[in-house]
């Protein structure tokens, strides 16, 4: 089968691999049909992942359709529309038994330390797959895990009916944490340089928008929230500096969650947070949230699909660059298999 397998940094080609076969029981074989390209991709092509390994096919936003079953699977039949939950844990560690398995002792994520869905066929354990209505393109369905990703987040961060959420970064993790926050009942402000972003972000449900090039951002949040700040800050830019700002600009009692991550330390006002009685939540991967965005995102899917560049999987190269040209005016590149 054909793949996309980064080799080393920098070194990424499209190969021809051995079609994987089902070896246990209980696991599927799935035929590709579209992956989403995120931050993680790209980084791991270009060696700056602190968490992967190579080589490796990348790829974790995948869908496809079930191609074969073995012979103990029971919820998956062939022909079914499929999206991977791309996690595989231990089940007994301290996290696993937290029911928090996302950040398994023994984590595996597909597409980072093991191998991924940018290929024509993956085989998993049928649980790895989660079904989705018929109603979902395929590259809708790669979409849903980047959409657990903003279920996670607005979780860790405890949003509520009422709450005021800053997000800085209106690419396509901030507006789906800006979409998940409205689906809360919270009220949402925008923090975005890029012009077609910030416009971007008013159908993700953005109440307020700001370009901090051309706007105080502190001052324009604390006229919006009547000089309170908001009440949970979801650092989406990757900037590490936006984090001690956050920190700054976020309520009493308030929630910071920084969706980038990288090796370098980060400072921040101990004081500050001690005075807030403030809180700064990891929010890694997600744990049982592709039910509930699956039968949410159901209902409606046109944010999904206003999401969507889609690019033949043989021009990986020139979604790559795309996506991380803000120039490009793409959300999500979303290979076709
Ligand atoms: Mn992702």
């Amino acid at each position: 089968m054909k793949a996309i397998q980064v080799l080393s940094a920098n070194d990424v080609k499209w190969v021809e691999l051995p079609t994987p076969e089902i070896q246990n029981p209980g696991e599927v074989r799935v035929r590709i049909k579209a992956g989403g390209i995120c931050g993680t991709d790209v980084g791991i092509a270009r060696g700056t992942n602190v968490f992967a390994t190579y080589p490796r096919v990348i790829g974790h936003e995948i869908a496809g359709e079930v191609e074969s079953v073995g012979s103990a699977v029971t919820n998956l039949v062939v022909g079914d529309k499929v999206v991977l939950e791309p996690i595989s844990y231990c089940g007994k560690c301290y996290a696993c038994r937290k029911n928090r398995p996302n950040v398994c002792q023994h984590l595996e994520v597909y597409g980072i330390h093991r191998d991924g869905g940018f290929c024509e066929y993956l085989v998993a354990p049928e649980e790895k797959f989660h079904k989705v209505p018929n109603n979902f393109s395929f590259e809708q369905a790669a979409l849903m895990e980047p959409f657990t990703i903003g279920a996670q987040c607005t979780w860790r961060a405890g949003v509520e009916p009422g709450d005021m959420v800053l997000i800085t970064g209106a690419g396509p993790m901030g507006l789906i944490a800006a979409d998940t926050c409205k689906s809360l009942g919270a009220e949402v402000i925008i923090s975005e340089p890029n012009e077609y972003r910030r416009n971007m972000s008013k159908l993700f449900g953005a109440d307020y928008r700001i370009n901090p090039e051309t706007e105080d951002l502190k001052t324009r949040v604390e006229e919006i929230t009547q000089g309170m700040g908001p009440n949970v800050v979801i650092e989406a830019s990757g900037l590490p500096s936006l984090v001690s700002q956050a920190i700054e600009l976020v309520s009493v009692a308030g929630r910071v969650v920084p969706l980038g991550y990288g090796a370098e330390p980060v400072s921040y006002s101990s004081a500050m947070l001690t005075k807030k009685e403030a809180s700064i939540f990891g929010s890694r991967l997600q744990t049982n949230k592709f039910a509930p965005v699956i039968e949410r995102l159901a209902k409606d899917l046109t944010r999904v699909e206003a999401l969507i560049t889609p690019y033949p999987a043989q021009q990986f190269m020139q979604a790559f660059s795309d996506f991380k040209n803000p120039e490009a005016k793409i959300c999500k590149a979303v290979l076709v298999f």
